[in-house]
Parts: C-alpha cells; sequence; structure tokens
C-alpha cells in the first residue's frame, strides 16, 4: 500500500521527466520507501486478522474467496465520469478537496461493482492527516503517503509539505486507488483469505501472498485509472511514464520482495488498466512466475 504513496509524491512534481530526479518512490502519488516498506510489515504484523486462530483447515477452505470471488465477474469499472479538478500547488484546502472527489469517485465506481457481484458494500472512511498518526493497525509507516487500515476500514492519506508544494495528480489517484484496492480486497473478503493463509505460512510463503495481495491492489487501481484515461487528469504520456517509472523502481523501497519486482507491478498495473476490469486482477490464481 505504502508503495504507492512515494508513487504520487513523483508524480506532483510535475511533469514525467522531472520526476525521475525525485527520490521518491511514490512517483504518481507515492512510489515506496524503504522506510514505508519496513513501516509495512509492521502493520502487516499487527493486522487484526492476521492474529485471528484460524485452522489450516479452514483457510484451505477459503481460499476460493480470492481465486473466485463474485468481485471477477463483474466486468469493466463502470465510468463515473469523475474528474477531481486541478490541484494547484500550496493549498490544502484545495488538495483535500481533491482527495475527497476522487474518493467519491471511488465510491461510485466500486459500489456498481458489488451491485453487479451482490456483494454488500460499505465505503471506506477517508482521513487526510498532515502528520504522521497512529492507527489500529499500527504506527504509521516512515515514508508513506497512503495506508489503509481494515480494521476500522480507514484510508489515510498524508499530504507532505513536499507534495503540497509539488502536488502530481494523476500519481495521487493512482495511491488512493491503490489503497483503496485494499479496501475492496477487505470488502469482498478476498483479504479474509490472504490473512487466514499468512497466519499458517513460512516467511517466503507470507511474502509470495503479500505479493499476490498488493499485485492485486495495484491492478485494481489500474482498472480505475482507466475510467479516467479520456478525461482531462492525465495524459497518455504520464501514463506510461508512470509504468516505467514503477518498472524501474517500484521495487527499490522494500527490503524484501513483498511487492514483487518493478517489471511485475508495471505488468499488473497495465493489465487493470488496459482491460478496465476488476477480472483480470485475479492475482491468486495467477502462476508464481507471474507475481515474483
Ligand atoms: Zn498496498
Amino acid at each position: 500500500m505504502n508503495v504507492s504513496h512515494r508513487f504520487a509524491a513523483l508524480a506532483s512534481t510535475g511533469v514525467a521527466l522531472t520526476m525521475a530526479v525525485t527520490s521518491q518512490v511514490f512517483v504518481l502519488a507515492d512510489a515506496a520507501t524503504a522506510s514505508v516498506a519496513a513501516g509495512k510489515q509492521t502493520q502487516q504484523a499487527v493486522h487484526p486478522l492476521a492474529g485471528a486462530a484460524v485452522s489450516t483447515q479452514s483457510a484451505s477452505a477459503n481460499k476460493a474467496l480470492a481465486t473466485k470471488n463474485r468481485i471477477y465477474r463483474t466486468g469493466r469499472l463502470t465510468d463515473v465520469n469523475c474528474s477531481p479538478g486541478a490541484l494547484p500547488s500550496g493549498s490544502t484546502s484545495a488538495y483535500k478537496r481533491f482527495l475527497t472527489r476522487v474518493t467519491n469517485c471511488l465510491n461510485k465506481a466500486w459500489g456498481a461493482q458489488f451491485r453487479k457481484a451482490r456483494l454488500p458494500f460499505s465505503k471506506p472512511r477517508l482521513r487526510i492527516i498532515t502528520r504522521k498518526v497512529n492507527t489500529p493497525c499500527g504506527r504509521w509507516s516512515t515514508g508513506a503517503d497512503g495506508y489503509y487500515c481494515s480494521s476500522n476500514r480507514t484510508m489515510y492519506m498524508l499530504i507532505t509539505k513536499k507534495q503540497l508544494r509539488q502536488p502530481f495528480p494523476l500519481g495521487i489517484a493512482r495511491l488512493m486507488a491503490h489503497e483503496y484496492g485494499h479496501h475492496v480486497q477487505q470488502t469482498s473478503k478476498i483479504w479474509s483469505y490472504y490473512w487466514t493463509a499468512r497466519n499458517s505460512a513460512g516467511r517466503s510463503q507470507r511474502l509470495a501472498l503479500s505479493r499476490r495481495s498488493e499485485l492485486q491492489a495495484e491492478c485494481f487501481s489500474g482498472a480505475f485509472m482507466s475510467t479516467l484515461r479520456d478525461g482531462s487528469q492525465f495524459s497518455d504520456q504520464q501514463w506510461d511514464y508512470t509504468v516505467d517509472w514503477f518498472r524501474k523502481n517500484g521495487a527499490k523501497a522494500w527490503p524484501q520482495n513483498d511487492h514483487g519486482r518493478g517489471p511485475t507491478q508495471a505488468a499488473w498495473m497495465t493489465r487493470g488498466y488496459n482491460s478496465g476490469a476488476p477480472g483480470s486482477c485475479n492475482t491468486w490464481a495467477a502462476s508464481a512466475r507471474s507475481t515474483t
């Protein structure tokens, strides 16, 4: 989740070429820094579901929640005519408005998808912060710009001084859509399998499960971003730059391979973006090779 944060920051630096200079992984909204990765591990360690006592048997029974979830059979995401508007630099209120509008778009688009799947849906809470806070899922990850905590179903979006100075709307939207992707996983119960399976997994298996979860959130993000592609929010060039940035830098911030290699991240982003449909984001049924 946190990788996406850095990306946003980078994106916010303005135009694609200038982004390369930025140290932040966030590119589009936020990429990921090492500190972010460390924070994320902390978060997962204290995840409430992770601590639940669940038998191995129920873990295997739950697997269909991830591999055959009804959300995969809902076709393309609805184009909700999302237009969060411009994001001028230096205005916290404009920044907050942008985050709120993107969240509203995500609520509409995914709400329709859950209706199609006949799955119960609830919106996440959005908490916009200007300094790091503790969450029920643990301490704020150092370096993270966004965070989803499933135990209170809250997306935390951090407005940093740097992003405020040079907001990159594409990157910020991409990050929010990634965090929202985790909310989709939580609400559709895909995460019921994930957190249960983690409980009985060894270290390398835990990393593999984390990659499937993160790559799916990134693919869900790409599917949402595709609904914005014909608007005035960003250009094809900016999108291509973003994907390329992740290909080269997406894994750099993480000390362990819990998000997938850069090319793998880029592949799932692109997959979601090209299809526009959550059905293309079934990382749980994908080969181990395509989720490395
Ligand atoms: Zn994530």
